[in-house]
Parts: C-alpha cells; sequence; structure tokens
C-alpha cells in the first residue's frame, strides 16, 4: 500500500520534517504497483536502512506509457502552445526552488552527499536547467527551405510523443531535471525510472507536480529496477525515444533493446576517465585546486571525473605533494554530509564501496605506489578516503577502467605530442581538461583531446546554454543547450506545391 511517510532533520544546516509519498506517479497520482513490490533506502553514511518505496514492473511501466500517450493526444503535445508549456516548466522551477532546503536534505540523506553543495550546485543547478528550457518552448521551430517557385517546403520540429528517461544514482533530481526540462518544453510527455537506490527526491518532486500546472500523465514516474522498470522502457513499443544516463555497460543494453523492438531513438551520457593535463607553466596552486575538484568532487562518482592527472616533468616534483597535502585535507574533513565542515562524504552503497576498494586493490597489486589515502575511513557507513596513486602504467586496471571513487592516478608526461597520446589512449571521451598559461598550447591541445567537453584551467564546469556529452563510448548525442532540443525532437519535412501542374 502506498503510504506517506516522513524524515525528521534536526542538523546542523537544515532543522525540519519532509513527507513523502511512497508510492508510483502515474497520471497525476500516487499509486501502488502492479505486483506490490518495494524497494529498501539505504542512508549511505551509517550503512542503516531509513525506509522503502514502491518498486514497479512492467506492468506499471504499460499503465505509465498508456496514461503518458493519453495525455500527449489530449493535453499536451501540440494542444498546448508552447508558452503555456514554458509556464509550467518555470513553475516546476518556482516550486523546486521554495521547497530547495527539503530536497537538498531528501538528496543527502539518501546518497551521503554534502548537503551545502548539493543545495547549491545540483538543486538549484536544476532550477537554472529548469528556466533555461521554460524560455525555449516556445522558440523551438523549423526552417523554410529554398526549392523553386513552384513549390513551398518547411520543416517542423516535433515532438516524439511519449520519451523515456532512466537515471543514475550520482545525480538523483539534478540528472532527473536535465531530462524532464528538455522534454517537457518540446512538447513531449515522460515515464521516468529513478535509480532504485535514490528515488527519495524524485518522489518529492512528483508531489510538486499537480501543483505546476502539469496535467495527468505528462510526467509519470515509476521506482523501480533497472532489469525489470528499466528493460520495460528500453523495451517499450510506444516509447519513441529513451535517453540515458548510467554506465557504458548498462548504455549497450539500451541501444540493443532499442534494435531488438521499435528503433527507438537513443541518446546515451555513459562514463568516463577523463584525462587532466598539468603542463610546466600552470599556475600551480590553481591547477592543485581544480585537479582536486576534478577528482574527488561528489567523493569520485561523477561521470566527467578528472581520474588521471597527466604532469608534466617539470612541474611534477612540486605538483605532486601539494596535490597529496590536498587530499590529505580533504579526507580531514570527512563526516557528516548535515555538517557545515563537512566536504567528503561516503560512497553511495556497499556495492560501489567493495567496488572501488577492488579497484585500489588492484592498483597496489599492479604495482602503483600509494601516497596517500587507500583505506577505509571510520567503522560505519561507505567512507573511503581520497586516494592518490603514482608509478602508474597504462596497462593497469586503474588506468584503464572508470573507478567511479575517490582514486586519482598521477602519471608523469614528457612533451605536448607524448600527453596527447596517452590522454586519448582511453575507449572513453566524456571530457578532459589542460592547464597552461600558454594559450596556444591551451586551444591546441583542447582541440587535439577526443572529448566532449575540454576545460581549459578549470575543471567540471557546467552551464545550461552549453552543450554536453561523450565522445566514443562516453555516449551518443547531448544533454544541455540548444544541442539537446533536437535529441527530444524529429523534423518533419512539408512539401507544398504551388504551382507545378501534372
Ligand atoms: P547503471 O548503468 O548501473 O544504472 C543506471 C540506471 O540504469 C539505473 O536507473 C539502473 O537501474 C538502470 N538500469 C540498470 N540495468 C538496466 C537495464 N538492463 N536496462 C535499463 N535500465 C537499466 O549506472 P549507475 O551505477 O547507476 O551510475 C553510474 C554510471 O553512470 C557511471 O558509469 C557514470 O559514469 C555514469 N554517469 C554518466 C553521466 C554522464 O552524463 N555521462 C552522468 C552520471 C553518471
Amino acid at each position: 500500500m502506498t503510504t506517506n511517510f516522513s524524515y525528521t532533520f534536526d542538523t546542523p544546516v537544515y532543522k525540519a520534517s519532509s513527507t513523502l509519498n511512497s508510492g508510483l506517479f502515474i497520471d497525476g497520482q500516487f499509486v501502488d504497483p502492479v505486483q506490490g513490490g518495494f524497494v529498501e533506502i539505504t542512508n549511505p553514511a551509517t550503512g542503516k536502512v531509513i525506509g522503502k518505496v514502491a518498486a514497479g514492473t512492467k506492468e506499471d511501466v504499460d499503465i505509465a506509457v498508456q496514461a503518458a500517450k493519453h495525455a500527449y493526444k489530449t493535453v499536451w503535445g501540440h494542444k498546448v502552445p508552447g508558452k503555456q508549456r514554458g509556464r509550467i516548466v518555470s513553475k516546476i522551477a518556482d516550486l523546486v526552488e521554495q521547497h530547495v532546503d527539503e530536497l537538498a536534505a531528501l538528496e543527502s540523506l539518501n546518497t551521503g552527499k554534502v548537503f551545502t553543495v548539493t543545495k547549491n550546485f545540483e538543486i538549484l543547478g536544476g532550477v537554472g536547467t529548469l528556466r533555461y528550457y521554460a524560455g525555449w518552448a516556445d522558440k523551438v521551430h523549423g526552417k523554410t527551405i529554398e526549392t523553386d517557385e513552384k513549390k513551398l517546403a518547411y520543416t517542423r520540429h516535433e515532438p516524439y510523443g511519449v520519451v523515456g528517461a532512466i537515471i543514475p544514482w550520482n545525480g538523483p533530481l539534478v540528472g532527473l531535471l536535465w531530462k524532464i526540462a528538455p522534454a517537457l518544453a518540446t512538447g513531449n510527455c515522460i515515464v521516468i525510472k529513478p535509480s532504485e537506490i535514490t528515488p527519495l527526491t524524485a518522489l518529492k518532486l512528483a508531489s510538486l507536480l499537480n501543483d505546476a500546472g502539469v496535467p495527468p500523465g505528462v510526467v509519470n514516474i515509476v521506482v523501480g529496477y533497472g532489469h525489470t522498470v528499466g528493460v520495460a522502457i528500453s523495451e517499450h513499443p510506444l516509447i519513441e525515444k529513451v535517453a540515458f544516463t548510467g554506465s557504458t555497460l548498462t548504455g549497450r543494453k539500451i541501444l540493443e533493446a532499442s534494435a531488438r523492438t521499435n528503433l527507438k531513438d537513443v541518446t546515451l551520457e555513459l562514463g568516463g576517465k577523463s584525462p587532466n593535463i598539468i603542463f610546466d607553466d600552470a599556475d600551480l596552486e590553481q591547477a592543485v585546486k581544480w585537479a582536486s575538484m576534478g577528482i574527488f568532487f561528489n567523493m569520485g562518482q561523477i561521470c566527467c571525473a578528472g581520474s588521471r592527472i597527466f604532469v608534466q616533468e617539470g612541474i611534477y616534483e612540486k605538483f605532486v605533494p601539494a596535490f597529496t597535502a590536498a587530499a590529505r585535507a580533504l579526507a580531514g574533513s570527512t563526516g557528516d554530509p548535515f555538517s557545515a565542515t563537512t566536504q567528503h562524504g561516503p560512497q553511495i552503497s556497499q556495492i560501489q564501496f567493495d567496488r572501488v576498494m577492488g579497484y585500489i586493490d588492484s592498483g597496489k597489486n599492479d604495482g602503483a605506489n600509494v601516497l596517500v589515502g587507500g583505506e577505509r575511513l571510520g567503522s560505519e557507513g561507505y567512507f573511503i578516503q581520497p586516494t592518490v596513486f603514482t608509478e602508474c602504467k597504462a596497462d593497469m586496471k586503474i588506468i584503464k577502467e572508470e573507478i567511479f571513487g575517490p582514486v586519482a592516478a598521477i602519471i608523469k608526461f614528457k612533451d605536448e605530442a607524448d600527453v596527447i597520446e596517452q590522454a586519448n589512449d582511453t575507449v572513453y571521451g566524456l571530457a578532459c581538461a589542460v592547464f597552461t598559461e600558454n594559450v596556444s598550447r591551451a586551444i591546441r591541445v583542447a582541440h587535439a583531446l577526443e572529448a566532449g567537453s575540454a576545460w581549459v584551467n578549470c575543471v567540471l564546469s557546467l552551464n545550461d546554454n552549453v552543450p554536453f556529452g561523450g565522445y566514443k563510448q562516453s555516449g551518443i548525442g547531448r544533454e544541455l543547450g540548444e544541442y539537446a532540443l533536437n535529441t527530444y525532437t524529429q523534423v518533419k519535412s512539408i512539401h507544398v506545391n504551388i504551382g507545378q501542374k501534372l
């Protein structure tokens, strides 16, 4: 049975209660899953179970898709002018902003993310994304195309109808808003699966949608496991497009499901092994700070984490101790995500904790040198010390595979040609960063690296109006910016005969 349940936060940074509904959100209301399943929610800072919410299956996805299809035909899509859709998306932004502390608290409780960081970067960041796409809602249009004087040809950018969205646990609400915002602005209805590990903020958001004026069926949120709800979304014949964020392994399955079923359009935001390149002439202090943020932000659980740090010979001896000191300082600020002084929290789950510790062991066994970290922090929850490896070789697992944890590998390099080759020696291509005071070299290297985003003298810098996505096995398509609108619309060409006679 779906029920209301509450959390009371009595923390240094937030004191209030939050009430949520545990059901699936379908056709504008919370409902029980057909098979009555549920999923347990854990607080990663303690490792303790803190509740359970409904988990759907294929049948629930089908009900949600039917509701979305009906809404698309009757109360959304072409039935609603872009301006009005934009107003509704704006209203969602207003309500998320009004609940920013509550949403940040739920997110921190469910993920172990630091409360203030979650509030300022993720939840308010998501509000910005909603507002950005709200502005686009009445500006999505095609072109008139000159052919000859007897014909008028033009294009329309039409919504798909029902789109699916599958979200990972590392940015639960922001990842979801990155998909809802362009989907709704372009006139689509959406069926969303949050990660089964982190559904709390999605459920809170669901409770705000009716007040925002979102018609029933336009947004449906079906919590559940990947092998049930995720597979059902990726195989559903009435879903015309799936926007997926997650691992490359799962991304491949989504594409296979599309190929097997209705050839739905697929966009993929996948994993990474991003290079961060520090040249001899870089501003050392700045490079250390940015590089530390690049790998340790969100405990390394970031798709575009700068996990391979290439440092040129001439600055290596200065960079390594300074970077190690930064990692040590971060370890000293580990603790309760709700403390105002905490900067480093836990990994998301026991599974991820074991996975990251496995990579640390493999680095040690392969002969890399642990300069700092490499161990568990504390005795409860899933905390791991910020870890720095040197003496790394190209064929080590810690260099080749995405770790998704607070583990940096530092690699010494000689010159520009050498580092470009090493940096590009990966199946991934999500992001890269270059630190140098030489603007020509910065631009040359940024252009030579095989990645969807290249940062010069900064890292992890994202804007709502700048596209984000991967080269190679880091993804297909782009999120954010005007570019993402193309991934939520299909182009219709219209040919009007204005004089040709047969
Ligand atoms: P994951 O691939 O295990 O899961 C992602 C989502 O897919 C979850 O909701 C999961 O339940 C679902 N899923 C699992 N199996 C499925 C299947 N067979 N069919 C359909 N859905 C299925 O990834 P994760 O562990 O949740 O997240 C970490 C990964 O996400 C990392 O690899 C990270 O790099 C990537 N990521 C990428 C970006 C990006 O923008 N490129 C952003 C965040 C995370």
